[in-house]
């Protein structure tokens, strides 16, 4: 990657300038400024580099490192021409609350070191020294309003408490990487920027829980996380962080990686559990819930990445300090992947209840080219659509689905004016067709169907029966699909229709 050419470029001029020993040269997680990508930063001059290329090492080394001057062409412009080179001054980040993305872009995460010198299994160590008991954390998370940041947005230590509270000889902590949402990519920065995040917060929900074996399910196509995944567990073993005997004490924990083959419907959870058990991704009924009978039919507690991110924080900081983030239904942040007709896209972390007009014209600096903001898709497929009369709601989960989308994953994808409604809603469509396991008849026939109208349609042959049909076939399978896929398949087309039924009317009547 050109990271990693900088990389490489960064060390060979720090060589030949003889100051190899002098700087520290490191490779971080995501800084979410992706619009702006390569970054690089040097501390402590808190030069901020932006679009870096390799052949500007050189440049880097001879002017910032060896002179401590500024090289002026590289500096994000937002604080060039005031003269400031701070990055908390840059617009994308100043209304940005980072808690899961907090140690993203800041630690080198292929080092233990760094990440408990940012008080990295403090939460674990107290929890082994008897500071913290299980009921504490339950009590920690219960007081923190803590949702699941998959989409379903279930109380975190509900789903604790009830694996907690099973008797069974064996029980499972499950961590759901798999990611697959079109446009949606937190999970992945996560893991390659904070991996020990993730394994220090599962063990805790193992000696909560009383399980002693752990599962990591992410999808291949993410090869930086699991390289990155594996080094931490490595490291955590061997630090006595992981494994038998944690710390002393008598609870051990080991962790393993499991490697998805990039379906959708192994986002959901029984599904995904089916998959790790070596069966096909296939949903199945619930109840019971994975949390009672789960993996090999054992009481299992199965989070995402984002969920299972913020769980140290909330130990070390606690649950009241999480609570005193965001509103009173959705406490803490979220993360969205903000991307389509927008000037900053990258990975953005606000507190539930910032407004879309703040994510999209102030940290997202507005659309494209100066165009006119037509729509936010938000949940990927499974979501619908914001529009302008919605700028100025605070966003969390309840909010979301009462103005008919949802929060999803957080895949954020902006529209203007330009976009065919039509057309984007067709892109899901076609998505939840190739995705659908097949396993019940309302998701895999309605599916197709809608699919099939909506390419008759944008082909200038539908007729005015045909948006009957969208509605009819989409409540069907609303209300009759197995799991949560088919259930939300039709988001995109009825919240489009409620919205934007002009544009599905423009192309019946003007055939084309
Ligand atoms: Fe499979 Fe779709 Fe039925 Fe879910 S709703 S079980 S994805 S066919």
């Amino acid at each position: 990657s050109k990271g990693d050419e900088i990389f490489k470029a960064l060390l060979k001029s720090a060589n030949k300038h003889g100051v190899k020993d002098d700087v520290q040269i490191i490779k971080t997680g995501c800084f979410g400024f992706c619009e702006k990508g390569p970054i690089v930063k040097v501390l402590p001059e808190e030069a901020f580099y932006v679009e870096v290329k390799p052949e500007d090492a050189e440049e880097i080394i001879a002017e910032t490192i060896v002179k401590g001057r500024l090289v002026d062409r590289l500096i994000y412009k937002d604080i060039k021409n005031d003269g400031d080179v701070d990055s908390d001054k840059i617009k994308f980040y100043q209304k940005q609350y980072r808690v899961v993305l907090r140690n993203c872009g800041l630690i080198n995460p292929e080092d233990i070191e760094e990440y408990i010198a940012r008080d990295g299994y403090l939460a674990l160590e107290k929890c082994l020294t008897g500071e913290l008991t299980p009921d504490d954390v339950i009590n920690h998370l219960k007081v923190s309003g803590l949702r699941g940041r998959g989409g379903a947005g279930f109380p975190t230590w509900l789903k604790w408490n009830f694996s907690k509270n099973v008797e069974a000889d064996q029980k499972y902590v499950v961590c759901n990487a798999d990611e697959g949402d079109p446009g949606a990519y937190m999970d992945r920065s996560t893991c390659e920027g904070d991996p020990h995040s993730i394994i220090e917060a599962m063990t805790i929900a193992g000696y909560t829980c009383g399980a002693d074996t752990g599962y990591i399910y992410i999808r291949a196509e993410y090869p930086l996380a699991i390289e990155r995944l594996n080094i931490a567990i490595k490291q955590a073993e061997d630090a006595g962080l992981l494994g038998k005997n944690i710390l002393g004490s008598d609870f051990s924990f080991t962790l393993e990686i499991r490697l998805g083959a990039g379906a959708f419907v192994c986002g959901e959870e029984t599904a995904l559990l089916a998959s790790i058990e070596g069966k096909r991704g296939m949903p199945v009924p619930k109840p019971p819930f994975p949390a009672v009978k789960g993996l090999w039919g054992k009481p299992s507690i199965i989070n995402n990445v984002e969920t299972f991110a913020n769980i140290p924080v909330i130990l070390t900081k606690g649950g009241q300090w999480f609570k005193s983030i965001g509103t009173e239904g959705s406490s803490g942040t979220k993360v969205f992947a903000l991307t389509g007709q927008i000037e900053n896209s990258g990975l953005v972390e606000v507190p539930m209840g910032t407004t879309l007009r703040d994510i999209v014209f102030d940290i997202g600096g507005g659309i494209k080219n100066g165009r006119k903001f037509k729509a936010v898709q938000t949940g990927g497929p499974s979501g619908g659509v914001i529009t302008d009369q919605f700028l100025d709601t605070p966003i969390d989960f309840d909010t979301l689905t009462a103005i008919g989308s949802m929060m999803g994953s957080g895949g954020m994808i902006v529209m203007s004016e330009d976009d065919c409604i039509v057309d984007v809603t067709k892109f899901y469509l076609e998505f939840c067709v190739e995705e659908s396991c097949g396993k019940c008849s309302p998701c895999r026939i309605g599916t197709k169907k809608m699919h099939e109208i909506l390419e008759k349609i944008t082909s200038g042959k539908g007729d005015m029966a045909d948006i009957k049909k969208l509605k009819d076939i989409g409540q069907a399978m609303k209300t009759a699909s197995l799991c949560g896929l088919g259930q939300t398949a039709a988001n995109p087309v009825l919240s489009t229709l409620k919205y934007f039924e002009d544009e599905y009317l423009e192309h019946i009547q003007e055939g084309k």
